[in-house]
């Protein structure tokens, strides 16, 4: 679904995607998404949970690369290297190109990669654009602001369309 709003599947919080179920999706490679995804904005360095997921990702042979619009480099940059991680950098998201870069630099194809994000407008479009695996999450922390409230009631409509598709297919 190239033009697609609609996430394969939505989950409450990064940690619940487990390898196994990346495994079973055929995925060896998860694009993410940083801001509300795997951390609340502005934290400056990943926490221990977060750490322990990415290297429970990693013993089971799947790679990690952190995918964001984010212009202002350095907390990026520093999270990244402090989590191990590469990082492609200037996305542009929903454009799909940031996906390809990211594809390219680690060497798998879309039919084995996932985009996981907290956004419709921009991860999971960019994702269904890429042809990869969508995967979104709630935002870390909740949504904050006025129009973190707002985007947050839009997107609960695809959310809610992904859901029932998951109850149909099983
Ligand atoms: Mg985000």
């Amino acid at each position: 679904m190239p033009f697609s709003l609609v996430p394969h599947r939505v989950f409450g919080c990064y940690a619940d995607i487990t390898p196994d179920y990346l495994t079973e999706q055929g995925i060896t490679l998860l694009l993410s998404d940083l801001d509300f995804t795997l951390a609340a904005k502005k934290t400056p360095r990943p926490d221990q949970p977060l750490r322990d997921w990415i290297a429970d990702l990693a013993a089971h042979g799947i790679g990690f690369m952190i995918v964001s619009n984010n212009r202002s480099g350095r907390r990026v940059t520093e999270f990244c290297a402090d989590l191990g991680v590469p990082y492609q950098g200037h996305a542009r998201k929903p454009s799909p190109r940031g996906l390809y870069a990211a594809m390219e630099r680690a060497g798998v194809d879309a039919a084995h990669t996932a985009m996981l994000g907290d956004k419709l407008l921009t991860d999971m479009l960019a994702a269904n654009r890429a042809g990869v695996l969508a995967l979104m999450v709630e935002p870390v922390g909740g949504p904050v602001t006025a129009w973190q409230k707002v985007l947050h009631a839009l997107q609960a409509p695809f959310k809610a369309a992904s859901r029932r598709h998951a109850e149909k297919i099983g």
